[in-house]
């Protein structure tokens, strides 16, 4: 799904906080250190901030479990870094605003995979917001019958 910026923020009629949101997730997926793979998470509900992640290349048990043994070693990406220690009462009807950034802080497409996914719908969590570039989200339904 792509859109143009403005466009996209009229639709949610929610321009500043959108905004803001967005580029909070850029600065944390700057402060990441995963090579080409910079990501940042903010976890937001009825309008405020409710935690933050960026990701790493530690093991993560809990997204393990939701990772095909051929897609490898199971690191901590942001939305799950962003979500662990929330409890589900405020993961639940959530949304979470996904960014990566290239190496020159430039954004990059950042659509949950599988993975993430599968942990966002086991808590609940509606919606993730996405970079594709510089100008351009993506929305992704999360289904939580999974
Ligand atoms: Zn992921």
């Amino acid at each position: 799904m792509r859109r143009r910026t403005r466009l996209f923020c009229r639709l949610l009629k929610l321009p500043i906080l959108f905004g803001g949101i967005f580029k909070l997730a850029t600065k944390l997926a700057e402060t990441s250190t995963y090579g080409n793979f910079r990501h940042g998470a903010v976890l937001v509900k009825g309008g405020a901030i409710q935690s933050l992640g960026f990701n790493n290349e530690k093991y993560c048990s809990r997204g393990a479990k939701y990772r095909p043994e051929e897609k490898g070693h199971a690191t901590y990406h942001a939305e799950i870094r962003a979500i662990l220690g929330v409890p589900y009462h405020i993961t639940r009807n959530s949304v979470i605003y996904v960014a990566r950034v290239n190496k020159i802080g430039e954004n990059r497409i950042s659509k949950p995979c599988s993975m993430c996914q599968s942990v966002l719908a086991a808590q609940g969590i509606r919606k993730a917001i996405y970079s594709i570039d510089e100008s351009n989200y993506g929305i992704m339904k999360i289904d939580t019958e999974v």
